[in-house]
């Protein structure tokens, strides 16, 4: 039932996020006010349905202007996004993760396909951070064209949710599209498709392995407003916290890891004994679950 009100969430979530079902009549993408909002969750400008834009899109957008913008000494930078999300990972740290990406959803659902699982090693928890400094904010200020512009070097070579919910779905749109795919397209269902295999064998490989708004959101977990509290003194070492943790982590031993993605499982569903409770700005709380004494479970 728990999970049952994340799902809800992430669903409605994903179609509010793209909610112009008028484009199999327009054949085109939405572009109206909401545009120049950015979603919380990644989620692609160029989705024919997406009603916002995408934070990653519009942070690369940003840096692959600057050059440009001191060039034509104009100092006026979209900053914007930056403090948007900055807001947001200050309020709730890597929430929107857990309960908001519309990527996220679709990574659950697959690895609901029962089958052989596996755990995703330690080390590639690292490769959010690479991709985040390289594609996001170096590449893109770094290589520039004639006048001076960037490329959108995640979005050009590497985004999956940008294949699945734009590229493919306006080359069926648009019939004239196809004529001008190229390796580079093939490169990238190349990897939408890697990915989904894995989304099947492994909890959250994207998210785990490459997302660069999750290494952005991760930055604020030690320091949100809304954290999660350990009780040691309740805590039976059952290691019911790491079983269900979706991207592996041992509660216990690092509450609020950069990892979490705040689904909260653990607090509301995992810990039998009370040993996670969640505060926010004063307000604190713990899982209504019947708690069970550390003591009697010996
Ligand atoms: S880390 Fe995963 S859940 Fe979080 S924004 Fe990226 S894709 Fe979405
Ligand atoms: S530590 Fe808890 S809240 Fe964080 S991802 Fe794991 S189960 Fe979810």
């Amino acid at each position: 039932m728990r999970q049952h009100l994340r799902r809800i969430i992430q669903s409605l979530s994903a179609l509010l996020l793209n909610g112009y079902w008028y484009f199999p009549v327009s054949r085109t993408i939405y572009q109206g006010r909401l545009k120049s909002i950015c979603s919380p969750g990644l989620n692609c400008h160029s989705c024919p349905a997406a009603t916002t834009a995408c934070p990653l899109g519009a942070i690369q957008n940003f840096m692959a202007g600057i050059r440009a913008s001191l060039e034509a000494a104009r100092y006026h930078f979209g900053f914007y996004v930056l403090g948007w999300l900055g807001i947001i990972g200050g309020l709730v740290g890597r929430m929107p993760c857990g309960w908001i990406c519309p990527f996220g959803l679709i990574q659950d659902l697959l690895f609901k396909i029962p089958g052989r699982k596996i755990r995703i090693p330690y080390i590639f928890s690292y490769g959010p951070y690479i991709f985040l400094a390289l594609t996001i904010f170096i590449l893109p200020v770094w290589v520039v064209d004639a006048f001076g512009y960037g490329f959108l070097w995640f979005c050009k070579f590497i985004c999956p949710a940008g294949t699945l919910e734009a590229g493919l779905p306006l080359l069926i749109l648009q019939p004239t599209l196809r004529m001008m795919v190229g390796h580079l397209f093939y490169i990238k269902v190349a990897v939408l498709f890697f990915l989904i295999t894995g989304s099947v064998l492994a909890s959250r490989p994207f998210c785990r392995t490459v997302c660069p708004l999750g290494a952005f959101y991760s930055f604020f977990n030690r320091a949100s407003l809304f954290q999660l509290k350990y009780h040691p003194e309740k805590c039976t070492h059952c290691e019911l916290c790491y079983r269900d943790c979706p991207v592996d982590i041992k509660f216990y031993e690092s509450p609020n890891d950069r990892r979490c993605i705040r689904c909260l499982v653990c607090l509301r569903e995992s810990c039998a004994f009370g040993a996670i409770s969640w505060e926010m700005g004063g307000l604190e709380g713990q899982s209504s679950r019947p708690k069970t004494s550390p003591v009697n479970s010996q």
